[in-house]
C-alpha cells in the first residue's frame, strides 16, 4: 500500500489524534509519520494549540491578562510549517515607489 502524501495525513490529522481513526488508517499515519519529519512537527504543533486551546476553553478568559506563550508559540511553529501557504504578493512584483 503506498504511503499516505502529506495532504492526505493533514486531511486526517485531528482524527489521528483524537484517537477516532480506524486501525488500518492510523497504522498508515504511523507509517508516514514514521518517514516524514515534517509533518512529526507539524503533528506536534497542533497536538501544542489543541493543548493550548483546551485550557483556554476551561479556564475564565476573564481573568486571562494575557495570550498564553505557549498557544502563540504554538500558532506561530504551525504557520512556519503550514505546507499550502503562498508567498505574500507583495513578494511576487518588483517594489514600487512610495505608495503615500
Ligand atoms: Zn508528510
Amino acid at each position: 500500500m503506498p504511503l499516505l502524501t502529506c495532504q492526505e495525513l493533514l486531511d486526517y490529522l485531528s482524527d489521528y489524534v483524537e484517537g477516532r481513526l480506524p486501525a488500518a488508517e492510523h497504522a498508515r499515519m504511523d507509517e508516514h509519520l514514521a518517514v516524514c519529519p515534517e509533518c512529526v512537527e507539524y503533528l506536534h504543533s497542533f497536538q501544542a494549540t489543541l493543548a493550548a486551546c483546551r485550557s483556554l476553553r476551561s479556564a475564565d478568559l476573564a481573568q486571562i491578562p494575557d495570550m498564553p506563550e505557549d498557544l502563540v508559540q504554538a500558532i506561530l511553529a504551525a504557520r512556519r510549517v503550514a505546507p499550502l501557504t503562498e508567498p505574500p504578493a507583495a513578494l511576487l512584483r518588483p517594489a514600487v515607489g512610495d505608495e503615500e
